[in-house]
């Protein structure tokens, strides 16, 4: 049995993720997903909350053999214990993947094995990109699983991010 771990903000979670996932799941009987910056929400950068992405996660995820878990992790400004602070939140887990040097090299000196995933249109597929889409009225929707285009209609998400967007008004 084997488990894995996989850290991102998914803000939100687009299809990128949904294909790395998937590649995992080549490779593991179970994943965490931890969501990052978990304490983080209504910003441009950071819309959504851990609740909110813990909802596109299960519901993109729910047709798939895979086992997951999503584990909201909270940002700890201190990188030298920045691991054993994914531990104390995550079910234990054998190897962790990771595109993101610092996370790398993070679990490397930690002793956790890191394998790194292929990147999937990367210049589509990035949250940065579909906020930008959805900020400007564009076209977001094929960017991310259909599942995550309901959780965002149910939360009115799009009034959201255009809102706290917006620059601050005087209303001249
Ligand atoms: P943002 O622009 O908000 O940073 P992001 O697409 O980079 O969004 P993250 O939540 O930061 O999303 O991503 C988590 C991890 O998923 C990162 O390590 C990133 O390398 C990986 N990832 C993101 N998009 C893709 C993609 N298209 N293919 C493969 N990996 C991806
Ligand atoms: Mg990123």
């Amino acid at each position: 049995m084997t488990r894995g771990f996989y850290i991102g903000r998914f803000q939100p979670y687009h299809n990128g993720h949904h294909n790395v996932v998937q590649s995992i799941a080549e490779d593991v009987d179970e994943l965490v997903l931890g969501i990052g910056s978990a304490g983080d929400s209504h910003s441009q950068h950071d819309p959504f909350t851990a609740g909110e992405r813990i909802m596109m996660i299960t519901k993109s995820l729910v047709d798939s053999d895979l086992v997951t878990y999503a584990v909201p992790i909270e940002d700890l400004d201190r990188n030298s214990v920045w691991v054993s602070h994914v531990q104390s939140m995550s079910p234990d887990f054998d190897v962790a993947y990771s595109n993101n040097p610092l996370v790398i090299q993070l679990f490397k000196e930690a002793g956790v094995e890191v394998h790194q995933s292929p990147m999937f249109n990367r210049h589509v597929l990035e949250g940065t990109e579909v906020r930008e889409r959805m900020i400007d009225g564009k076209d977001w929707e094929r960017l991310v699983p259909d599942p995550v285009v309901d959780v965002i209609g149910e939360i009115d998400g799009i009034e959201r991010i255009q809102r706290v967007s917006d620059s601050d008004s005087n209303g001249e």
